[in-house]
């Protein structure tokens, strides 16, 4: 753990080994951290927030720069670690390193840009202006498939704009949020930026109801998300929540073949599936449903599945055996209600270790299937034809997420329509699964609450103060008595 500008293993007398998805071998140990821990975390992170707080912006600027730069130096070491402890093949992690690293260097220069606003005044000689002050301590409470991407998403913001932090990596990734940090924060202050190692109930849920952490940023479940907001409530804590996904892919009848095969390949299947915003409900235009089914088997049947750290590898293992078998019921459920697995859906008998699934393609399926409701989180593509845009943008919309969703057309009037009536924080034209720093990140519905990145994911870790100056002071005739 680190705490207070320390590695320790604070009060932990047990160890988490994490395991190496890809091999099932045991990588390294992280501290099972406790109630006690979090404590003394946040204690040094309150103690850190008196200064860090009033360090000049410029400053501040230069420190998160500094970070990026450490971790740019730090790139493909930190991008292997990240396979070992996660699974995905190294060309994701190459991209999710770089995402990290210009994370800070987005925000170091954003937080510097304004702190408020200047209104006009409400009364004669009155001074009026809007102050965004940082909260405090946020804890920030982070899953297993974006590691240092979605920690990044909430430290960076969170430092930016004043704040310190108390971060909780899952269980399964603690190890790449660690040396993270032990090879990018040492110039920060002790205490600005604490890790503490655990499992949920025994770390996240201690740093969620610690009376002196006033914001939660929570990236995970929708089951764990709800029962942070029920815990958080009674003390009306500030929860950013990105909770699960069914993302949906909309194929028009217009789409070119090839484009929306590999495009549906790549954003249902990269990270193995293991992605809020995988496209998880294909809606594809009957006309065309035959010969698309096709193709994408095909192409899905070719991929290449291994160690991530090989070359000319596109599909890792899933993260653990009990996730695996999670999508395994999933399909065999549907296959009992009447789908079709055209492709996959098996564990590959020439790779014996790891916890591997081929990708499927599966057709004959419904809503009434857990497969079309609930998230799968692995490596499954699941089709169902549709015989107008109506019907297409009702699929889309019969769901209680709405995180991401793409639309596969060159059609001006069906995009229009797909970008106005379908419920989603994020829709996709033709190039699903891309993000950009300067949009906001987040969900509709049940995906959660509060965005990240943008302007909009810096504003979630800033509160606002609204100041009524009269600089010339005096009695008011609207003062006692009437
Ligand atoms: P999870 O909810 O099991 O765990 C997420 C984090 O919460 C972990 O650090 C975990 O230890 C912690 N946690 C667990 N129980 C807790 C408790 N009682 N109190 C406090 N913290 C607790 O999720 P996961 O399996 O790590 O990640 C996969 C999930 O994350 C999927 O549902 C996925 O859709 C979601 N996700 C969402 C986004 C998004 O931006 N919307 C991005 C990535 C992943």
């Amino acid at each position: 753990m680190y705490i207070n500008g320390q590695f320790t293993s604070g009060n932990a007398s047990e160890e988490i080994s994490i395991v190496d998805p890809a091999t099932e071998e045991i990588l390294d140990a992280a501290p099972r951290g406790a109630a006690k821990d979090v404590s003394a975390a946040v204690d040094a992170a309150r103690a850190a927030f008196v200064d860090w707080k009033r360090v000049p912006a410029n400053e501040r600027a230069a420190a998160l720069h500094e970070a990026a730069a450490k971790i740019r130096a730090h790139h493909e070491e930190l991008a292997r670690l990240l396979t070992r402890e996660e699974g995905k093949p190294l060309p994701e992690n190459d991209e999710e390193m770089r995402w990290v690293e210009d994370t800070f260097d987005y925000y170091a220069e954003l937080a510097r840009h304004e702190r408020g606003r200047v209104i006009p005044p409400g009364e004669p000689g009155q001074f009026n202006f809007v102050l965004k002050e940082p909260y405090g301590v946020v804890g920030c409470i982070v899953p297993w498939n974006y590691p240092l991407l979605l920690l990044a998403w909430k430290m960076a913001p969170a430092l930016a704009a004043g704040n310190t932090v108390v971060i909780k990596p899952s269980e399964l990734t603690p190890l790449s949020a660690l040396r993270l940090v032990e090879a990018a924060c040492d110039h920060l202050p002790p205490g600005v930026v604490n890790v503490v190692t655990g499992y949920g109930p025994e770390v996240g849920e201690p740093l969620v109801t610690h009376p002196h952490v006033p914001v939660i940023a929570f990236t995970g479940s929708l089951a764990v998300g709800k029962h942070i907001a029920r815990l958080a409530a009674p003390m009306m804590k500030r929860l950013h929540l990105e909770l699960g996904g069914k993302d949906a892919m909309v194929i028009a009848p217009d789409a070119e073949l090839d484009m929306a095969v590999s495009g549906l390949a790549y954003a249902a299947l990269i990270n193995t599936g293991q992605v809020c915003t995988s496209t998880e409900r294909v809606y594809v235009h009957e006309s065309i449903f035959p010969r698309l089914s096709e193709e994408l088997a095909d192409f899905v049947g070719k991929l290449r599945l291994g160690n991530g750290l090989d070359e000319g590898v596109d599909i890792g293992p899933m993260i653990r055996d009990e996730f695996r078998i999670k999508v395994e019921e999933q399909l065999a459920e549907a296959v009992s209600q009447g789908a079709e697995i055209l492709v996959g859906g098996q564990r590959p008998a020439q790779i014996p270790r790891g916890f591997f699934l081929t990708p499927a393609v599966v057709t004959g399926v419904d809503h009434r299937m857990r497969l079309m409701r609930e998230e799968t989180f692995g490596p499954v593509i699941p089709l169902m034809p549709y015989k107008d845009f109506d019907e297409a943008i009702a699929l889309a919309n019969d769901c209680q997420y709405g995180l991401g969703a793409t639309l596969m057309s060159r059609d001006a009037r069906l995009v229009k329509r797909f970008f106005e009536e379908v419920k989603a924080g994020t829709i996709w034209i033709n190039d699903p699964l891309t993000d950009n720093f300067a949009g906001p990140f987040g969900g509709m519905k049940m995906s959660g609450l509060g965005r990240e990145l943008g302007q909009e994911g810096l504003d979630e870790y800033y509160e606002v103060k609204h100041v009524h100056w009269d600089i010339e002071g005096g009695v008011k005739e609207y003062w006692y008595p009437y």
